[in-house]
């Protein structure tokens, strides 16, 4: 049986998308959760806000988790 991927993510986490930005970068890193999501390109460092919603249907999965020891 297949484990189904649960798209948790945290602040910080740098995540893949399903669509390629114009600039070529694939990953984002989440900088403010809410009912809307922010988010910012890894490539040129745009910012984009999306709801959570929205954010949730076009990302792939978390590529870097933020470290959170203790
Ligand atoms: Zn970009």
């Amino acid at each position: 049986m297949m484990a189904v991927e649960r798209k948790t993510f945290q602040l910080g986490d740098v995540v893949k998308m399903k669509k390629q930005h114009p600039c070529g970068s694939l990953t984002w890193q989440v900088v403010r959760l809410g009912a809307d999501i922010k988010i910012k390109c890894t490539g040129c460092g745009r910012l984009v806000m999306l709801p959570r919603s929205d954010f949730e249907r076009k990302m792939l999965r978390v590529v870097t988790e933020v470290q959170n020891d203790g």
